[in-house]
């Protein structure tokens, strides 16, 4: 009683100093502090994050954060919006600048950090007090709760989503884990567009010789035909109805291109140029949500209970309680191991030290919960390197660049293989070039149809210059090298209007060419992407064994599973594997479930 008293009391106190300072301020007509010798003072700081300035207020004593509010940004919705919603309270509530940053939001989490601490600063006030850990709650605070439902599924990215919207629309009732503070894994990193064949938007344009056929072709040329042939078959003759159901749901792919490693054109994109991953992800969010899907943010899935050999639910870590999830059937959607280098290096240890683009929760842990409980992996070792990746942040550039007509040079300024050949033939074409890098080259033709270009700009990846001697220069390129790329790019332009590459024999994304001026560069390498391997599936999405056998109520969806890309996936594949075997999971986990539930 007596310290709630005290607590009140300070409270009450620190309010009215809260109010003087304000006050204070106020009148003095400037948001800055005193620095007039007040207890409390109110300050600015900034501090760059993803995509531009991000501008604290902060009110603040020697000896105590009382508020801070983000008041100036532009992060990114969906992932670096998340830390300006959640991170202000958690430094106010653990009085530290050293708290974690919100997991998938690093850059923006430390914008904010950087930016109080600046505040601070401003204001005279010392940071070495709010320097310090902050307290991790205690075990004794944790509760157990069990929940119950139809299906449950461990992740929240694409193929998660997709399950739980297709379950729930089926009937069932949904419970989704995931692990991180935000919904959307790898699939909210995605910007290229999803292939599918035979569709309704080929057919509006008049698009014919990109069909189902070509499609499994395209897929097992790419994946080195070592992909599980069936379940290529699967996904492309499933595709077009899959566009179809996202048109129902709000989420229309219009826009068709050609795609890395093929001349076919199936790449379904957004009506507006976004990138297809934060768009499809806030969509099938909203659809899960709207049929009654619970999903649980950072809560990770540990293990899959198993009652009388079959799937029974997940034991599952929230953020201070332990959930027992009883369900009937079980969709694994965890994603990848794309940034698990212990599991990696495993499989290949020449990926020690590579930059990733995966995302922080793509650890594997799918694959692992269900090896546990006896199922199979397939092409574990086979793990794609994405041609360009900058290397500084691990952030992936667009193959949409390329197929819309940017080229790769080397630091000679000269182009070095057919910039469209699949991902694996271009990684390894650029680590033989000379210090094992190159650049990506567009003009503001692309920009202005690509919104990621615009995103590459903001965050100050790119050079930039109006005519292609200045983007040389820009680009660090010199003697020679300058008048190598005003000839390449000379070339290149003439090739486009020939509607021929002689050099490369490249003959897809030759739309338009590079003569809009400011011309762009990027500097890129090969990065870790994909983990095409991973569990064994069949066509019904069914966990196998190394037998071949089903595990009952258990099913695996999207980048968790292994067999669809084979050795190497083509780009806009991803999107597909995770709509199409997304769908079947949850109609298949919900069949059963609501099997069971008319038999007792
Ligand atoms: P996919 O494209 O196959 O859906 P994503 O990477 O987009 O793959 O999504 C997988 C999701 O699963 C990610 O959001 C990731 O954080 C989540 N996840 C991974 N491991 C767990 C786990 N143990 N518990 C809950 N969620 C998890």
């Amino acid at each position: 009683m007596d310290v709630n008293r005290t607590t009140k009391q300070t409270a009450r106190l620190l309010c009215l100093v809260l109010t003087l300072a304000l006050l204070f301020s106020a009148c003095q007509g400037a948001p800055a502090s005193s620095g007039s010798g007040a207890e409390t003072v109110t300050a600015t700081g900034s501090a760059k994050g993803m995509e531009g300035d991000v501008v604290v207020e902060v009110t603040a004593s020697a000896d105590a954060i009382l508020s801070v509010t983000v008041t100036e940004q532009n992060e990114t919705p969906g992932i670096g919006s998340v830390a300006v919603e959640q991170l202000p309270a958690k430094i106010v509530e653990t009085q530290s600048l050293q708290v974690d940053a919100i997991a998938g939001c690093t850059v923006t989490s430390e914008a904010i950090k950087a930016a109080v601490r600046a505040a601070l600063e401003s204001a005279g006030i010392d940071c070495a007090p709010f320097d310090v850990a902050p307290q991790a709650a205690g075990e004794g605070d944790r509760t157990a709760e069990t929940l119950s439902c139809d299906v449950v599924i461990v992740g929240a990215g694409g193929a998660g989503l997709t399950a739980a919207a297709q379950a729930a629309e089926n009937g069932a009732s949904v419970i989704v884990v995931e692990k991180m503070p935000i919904v959307g894994g790898n699939s909210l990193k995605a910007t290229g567009g999803m292939n599918a064949a035979d569709t309704q938007y080929q057919a509006a344009l008049g698009i014919t010789d990109s069909g189902v056929e070509e499609f499994i072709a395209d897929t097992m040329n790419g994946g080195h035909q070592i992909n599980d042939l069936a379940l290529v078959t699967t996904m492309a003759e499933n595709s077009a109805a899959a566009v179809d159901w996202l048109t129902g749901i709000g989420a229309p792919l219009p826009k068709v291109a050609a795609t890395g490693g093929t001349v076919h054109k199936y790449l379904h994109e957004p009506e507006d140029g976004s990138a297809v991953g934060s768009y499809l992800v806030e969509k099938l969010q909203a659809r899960a949500e709207e049929l009654g899907v619970q999903i649980l943010l950072n809560t990770c899935a540990a293990e899959i209970r198993m009652q009388d050999g079959a799937a029974a639910g997940i034991l599952a870590e929230g953020e201070s309680t332990d959930y027992t999830i009883e369900a009937k059937a079980v969709v694994i959607a965890a994603g990848g191991f794309g940034a698990n280098f212990e599991m990696m290096t495993q499989y290949d240890p020449s990926l020690a030290g590579a930059v990733t683009t995966n995302h922080a929760g793509a650890t594997g842990d799918g694959i692992t919960m269900a090896v546990a409980v006896g199922a199979d992996t397939v092409d574990m070792e086979q793990i794609q390197l994405h041609p360009t990746v900058y290397q500084a942040t691990g952030l992936l550039v667009s193959e949409s660049v390329r197929s819309m007509g940017g080229i790769l040079v080397n630091s000679e300024g000269k182009r070095f293989c057919n910039d469209m050949s699949t991902r694996d033939a271009v990684s390894a074409a650029e680590l033989e070039q000379p210090g094992s890098y190159a650049f990506i080259i567009f003009d503001q033709r692309i920009v202005d149809d690509l919104s990621s270009c615009q995103k590459y700009i903001n965050n100050g990846l790119t050079v930039q210059a109006d005519t292609y001697e200045g983007l040389a220069e820009a680009m660090g390129l010199t003697g020679e090298a300058v008048a190598n790329f005003v000839d390449t790019m000379n070339t290149w332009n003439a090739s486009v209007a020939a509607g021929e590459d002689k050099e490369f024999g490249r003959n897809n994304g030759m739309d338009g060419d590079l003569s809009t001026a400011p011309f762009y560069a990027i500097r890129i390498a090969p990065g870790i992407h994909h983990t095409m391997g991973g569990l064994r599936i069949n066509t019904e999405t069914q966990v196998l064994t190394a037998e071949g056998e089903a595990i009952p109520g258990l099913y695996a969806a999207g980048e968790t599973t292994g067999g669809v890309h084979g050795g190497n996936r083509i780009g806009g594949n991803a999107v597909c594997d995770f709509v199409v075997f997304g769908r079947i999971a949850g109609a298949n986990a919900a069949a059963l479930a609501l099997e069971g539930q008319a038999a007792a």
